[in-house]
C-alpha cells in the first residue's frame, strides 16, 4: 500500500528500529512510546485491521508477539505488560495496517485505563449471548 507508513517500514523506504523479523512479520519500536521499549508487531502483508488478517498469519503474529514480549520482559525487567490492538478510528486506530502493541508496565507508572463499567440487568446477559451466538462463524479470510 503506497501511502501506508507500516508498508514503507516493511519495504525499507523509511527507517525503523527493528527488533525481530521473520517471513511474515516484523517487530519495531513505536516512535511515540507509552514507555521506552513499546513495540509493534506488524504483519508484512498489508491488512487494515484484525478482521482483515488472513488466517495463515495468526500463528506468526502471536509467535512474534511472544518472542518480543519475552525479550522486553528480560531486557527491561518488566513487572508486567499490555498487549493490545486498536481497531477502527473510534477505538483509537491511527495507522490502518493491523498491528499489536506491546507496552512495558511498571508498578509506579500511574497509567490507568479509565473505564465506565456497565452491569447487565436481569436476563440481559443471556439475550446478548443469544444474539452474538447467531453470528459465530468461521473467520472469512
Ligand atoms: P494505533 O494508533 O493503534 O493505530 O497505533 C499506531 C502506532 O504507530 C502509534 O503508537 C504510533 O506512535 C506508531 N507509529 C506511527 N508511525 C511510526 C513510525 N514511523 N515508526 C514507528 N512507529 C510509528
Amino acid at each position: 500500500m503506497p501511502d501506508c507508513v507500516f508498508c514503507k517500514i516493511i519495504s525499507g523506504k523509511i527507517p525503523a528500529e527493528i527488533l525481530y523479523e521473520n517471513d511474515d512479520v516484523i517487530a519495531v519500536l513505536d516512535i511515540n512510546p507509552i514507555h521506552f521499549g513499546h513495540a509493534l508487531i506488524l504483519p508484512k502483508r498489508h491488512c487494515k485491521d484484525f478482521l482483515d488478517v488472513p488466517e495463515e498469519m495468526y500463528h506468526s503474529i502471536l509467535y512474534a508477539a511472544k518472542i518480543v514480549t519475552h525479550a522486553l520482559v528480560q531486557s527491561l525487567h518488566l513487572e508486567g505488560f499490555n498487549l493490545f490492538s486498536n481497531n477502527g478510528t473510534i477505538a483509537g486506530q491511527s495507522v490502518f495496517h493491523f498491528h499489536l502493541h506491546i507496552t512495558p508496565r511498571y508498578s509506579d507508572d500511574d497509567i490507568r485505563f479509565v473505564l465506565k463499567l456497565k452491569r447487565y440487568s436481569s436476563g440481559e446477559m443471556k439475550r446478548y449471548g443469544e444474539l452474538i451466538r447467531q453470528f459465530i462463524h468461521q473467520p472469512q479470510s
